[in-house]
């Protein structure tokens, strides 16, 4: 049946009902909230369905204890219907078979249901009902994360809210990059939030900017919340696995002893780095920019001794790692350029910015990951792009090919919980990549 033959439906009977019990004043007062709710239970405009793409997952509801009520000769139902777009209360009911004019007037007028007029599509709403559609019960998720509880009681309706619970399962997904690594997310149906934590695990060891090849793997393990059984968004990564130029990474949430949350390697070393890998932000805009199209000219400068990264000007310019700010101005063919000091004798330097972060002045802090600055084709730069370099006691080197400091690995007293406590993770990532067919062996 079409939605406005419902509505029509529903507007005739609640017409009826309504002239039937109400007084001449709640009448009113159904007209200003709007027949049969139309108006009143209204979806807001900008109401947008959930995004997270999920698996559909079935869940038991815990029962309501029927013990307490008085004995029910008559059978009660327990249904869920998800609320679509254009619904209200009314509509919603009449589909699950709601006729109950009663519970339509308290659902209108009360002002304890007054969270049902935020329904958003996709929510489920579930409802109690006996054999001949009396609602006896019926249970909303509130936006603010309340679970609203509508209950018959004798011939009065009882609201009450209390904090629904959250429910954290995990999510696999697994992909290999064609394009880009938000190419390759979207087709395994990972949320941006957890690609761009995935980017943001492995920042000490992959250049996602310049690294990534075709054919590279990912694998991930995230947390998906749901509460009263509807998903809510994706939580943190609890593994992951990066297949990057044929070499793999892996990486485990792991709280230490110190209680706090951090990613570590198979081995217990701790995939945080002094560096990352790229002062390029990672995002949907940078993922997969062709370098490829750089101008090749600055390539081939005999003095060149960093590294070049094509950007739209403007593209958020990061410190690699935690430091002091040198220099932040402007010096001949750097053009606009910052010079970073680091522990240990290490410095970093990130030219031709078109501008500076605000709070970047000489003699700054600033932090690892810190967006400093911003892609531009100042000094001699024959088009927009990032000349970033890294030097050891003031020379320029290749921070690939030298041994970087790292933070200390798990203590060996911690590695036995540690082996074991990431086992399920682990088995969960070679069952993802089993499920997807992409289970290649590789290197270790
Ligand atoms: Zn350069």
């Amino acid at each position: 049946m079409p939605k406005h033959a419902i509505l029509a439906q529903c507007l005739d009977a609640t017409l009826r009902r309504t002239q039937a019990l109400l007084s001449v004043r709640q009448w009113a007062g159904v007209v200003v909230l709007g027949l049969c709710g139309v108006a009143a239970f209204g979806l807001a405009p900008d109401t947008t369905l959930e995004t997270v793409p999920t698996r559909v997952v079935t869940r038991t509801l815990p029962l309501p204890s029927l013990a307490a009520e008085a004995p029910a000769p008559e059978e009660r139902f327990w249904r869920e219907e998800r609320i679509q777009r254009g619904d209200t209360v009314g509509s919603v009911l009449a589909r699950v078979g709601v006729d109950d004019p009663s519970a339509m007037a308290f659902l209108r007028t009360d002002p304890a249901a007054r969270p049902l007029y935020q329904l958003r599509p996709g929510k489920p709403l579930r409802v109690e009902t006996d054999d001949a559609g009396r609602l006896l019960q019926l249970r909303f998720a509130t936006g603010g994360g309340d679970l609203l509880t509508i209950a018959r009681e004798g011939d009065d309706w009882v609201a009450s809210t209390q904090p629904a619970p959250v429910d954290v399962q995990w999510r696999m997904a697994s992909g290999e990059i064609r394009s880009s690594l938000f190419g390759a997310a979207d087709a395994a149906g990972v949320p941006d939030a957890v690609t761009l934590q995935l980017a943001d695990v492995f920042a000490g060891d992959i250049d996602f900017f310049k690294d990534l090849k075709r054919g590279d793997r990912f694998t991930v393990v995230y947390e998906v919340r749901h509460l009263d059984g509807e998903v809510q968004g994706a939580g943190r990564i609890v593994a992951a696995e990066f297949v990057n130029g044929g070499k793999r990474f892996r990486a485990f949430l792991w709280r230490g002893e110190d209680g706090s949350d951090s990613y570590y390697a198979d081995d217990g070393s701790p995939l945080r780095k002094a560096f990352l890998r790229s002062p390029m932000e990672f995002s949907r805009i940078t993922s997969g920019f062709s370098n490829a199209r750089f101008h090749p000219i600055l390539q081939v400068t005999r003095a060149h001794r960093g590294t070049d990264y094509a950007a739209p000007v403007g593209t958020p310019i990061r410190a690699t790692g935690s430091g002091k700010v040198l220099v932040a101005g402007r010096q001949g063919g750097y053009g606009n350029v910052i010079h970073v000091q680091h522990a240990g004798g290490f410095s970093t330097v990130y030219a031709h910015l078109s501008r500076f972060a605000p709070q970047v002045k000489t003699g700054a802090r600033v932090s690892q990951g810190e967006v400093i600055g911003h892609v531009g084709q100042t000094g001699w730069a024959t088009g927009p792009h990032l000349h970033y370099e890294f030097r050891v006691g003031g020379e320029a080197r290749d921070p690939q090919t030298i041994a970087l400091p790292s933070g200390a690995p798990l203590p060996a007293t911690e590695r036995v919980a540690f082996a074991a406590g990431i086992a399920p993770a682990a088995a969960q990532i070679l069952l993802a990549q089993s499920l997807s067919g992409l289970r290649i062996a590789t290197g270790p």
